[in-house]
């Protein structure tokens, strides 16, 4: 359900507004990844070797260089979508600024990928040796679907024929649809290499929990851990990319782990809780908005971070002030009280549209407020860093005050702040 939710709005809408929603379950469009007959429904055997791909190295590409083309049909909007989604998984894969994967325009290579339209979202699985398509249907042309396709081009198999994957997702064989039962078998080495990394709910390559349902409302698959989601398609995980980078040999990025949640610190990633920050209501004439904790493209098209800053995924947090039908609001949040001294206090910002209010950092004790530094008007579409020094009096507390624009594409984010003893 939640799979087909963010598919339906995202034909209207961003896709982290699909994130809020959950749609009536009558309204049902079909999953596009489930084209009937296709093993792993979005898998296109090529008569070789059913099982390969990455247990067997002579599926991954021979260089990290992928030729691609992308076939005339498409318009110019489909094309960006494509574009966007192949930048991504060169950004995302490049560390220190290293190159990882790199998408070429295909020349007179006989190995390469050719995006084309036709029934669904479908690809091989790695590397074939000569031309193969990678085919996607109208409804399928959104960054996440786009991005998993390509990584069943680079080699992928869905995260849940791993073999340990019964240690954390129980299959509900008499919910899958009849002739499908085969989508969920597990794989064995030497047909699939799990390259040593967890195994991974968040990936981008993991089925929803009603993928090949019976009446798509029956789940198919049950995480064994509370509290996880699957089958998401907004981007890859930070183990996806890890996943990547091992198979071809490529410098990895650092796992980062999740902060411990409750902890009191005005220190904070913003990935568990927002670890004691207390959000302030404002009082008339001025217009209350309120800092949200959110994870993903913010709600409003053309502004806003599309990852957090922590991991650089869709699945970090961060704060942010949405501008939608919130024009002119004032959104404020503040520290827990910091002991007295000297800080510098650094904290990322992102601050990113055609309509971009003010951020102000403040230091507040007792209803009193000191703007320490401000910003205003567009920053630029990335996070970036700023270091304030901090001289905290008894009782002292940071607060981050957002003013939405005039207009929606004005939301203000913050995350990853720091606060150490001493100068900047
Ligand atoms: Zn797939």
């Amino acid at each position: 359900m939640f799979w087909v939710a963010t598919f339906y709005l995202g034909l209207v809408s961003s896709g982290a507004l699909a994130l809020q929603i959950r749609l009536p379950p009558e309204i049902n469009l079909p999953n596009p990844e489930e084209v009937p007959g296709l093993f792993q429904g979005d898998i296109i055997l090529d008569g070789v070797d059913p099982y390969n791909a990455i247990g067997n190295l002579k599926r991954r590409w021979p260089s990290t260089n992928i030729p691609i083309s992308i076939h005339s049909y498409f318009d110019k909007y489909d094309k960006a979508v494509f574009h966007e989604s192949m930048r991504e998984i060169e950004d995302q894969t490049r560390v220190d600024n290293e190159d990882c994967i790199k998408f070429v325009n295909w020349t007179t290579e006989k190995a390469y990928i050719y995006i084309t339209t036709g029934y669904g979202c479908q690809s091989q699985v790695g590397f074939t040796g000569k031309a193969q398509p990678l085919t996607l249907g109208a409804l399928c042309r959104f960054k996440g679907t786009v991005i998993h396709e390509m990584l069943h081009s680079l080699g992928f198999f869905h995260e849940q024929n791993r073999p340990d994957r019964d240690d954390y997702i129980k299959i509900i064989n008499e919910n899958i649809k009849k002739g499908h039962e085969r989508n969920f078998m597990k794989l064995f080495p030497p047909d699939i290499n799990t390259q040593g990394l967890p195994y991974d709910y968040n990936s981008l390559t993991h089925y929803g929990p009603t993928t090949f349902s019976v009446d798509h409302i029956k789940p198919t698959i049950i995480p064994l851990k509370e509290g996880v989601t699957i089958g998401q398609r907004q981007g890859m995980s930070q183990l996806d990319i890890v996943q990547l980078q091992r198979l071809y040999k490529c410098k990895e990025r650092k796992l980062i782990k999740p902060q411990t949640p409750g902890m009191v610190t005005p220190n904070c990633t913003f990935d568990s809780d927002l670890c004691g920050w207390t959000l302030i209501d404002i009082l008339p004439p001025l217009k209350n908005n309120t800092w949200t904790r959110w994870s993903g493209e913010t709600v409003n098209y053309h502004s806003g971070p599309v990852t957090d800053h922590t991991f650089n995924t869709f699945e970090g947090f961060y704060i942010y002030v949405n501008a939608f039908k919130n024009y002119n609001s004032v959104a404020k949040i503040q520290s827990p009280e910091i002991a007295p001294g000297d800080y510098c206090l650094s904290f990322w910002y992102h601050m990113h549209g055609r309509d971009m209010g003010s951020l102000f950092v403040n230091l507040v004790k007792n209803g009193m407020a000191w703007k320490l530094r401000g910003l205003k008007g567009d920053q630029g579409n990335k996070w970036k860093q700023m270091k304030v020094f901090v001289q905290a009096p008894n009782g002292g507390k940071i607060e981050f005050e957002g003013i939405a624009g005039n207009m929606y594409r004005s939301d203000t984010a913050v995350d990853d702040v720091l606060l150490t003893p001493g100068s900047c």
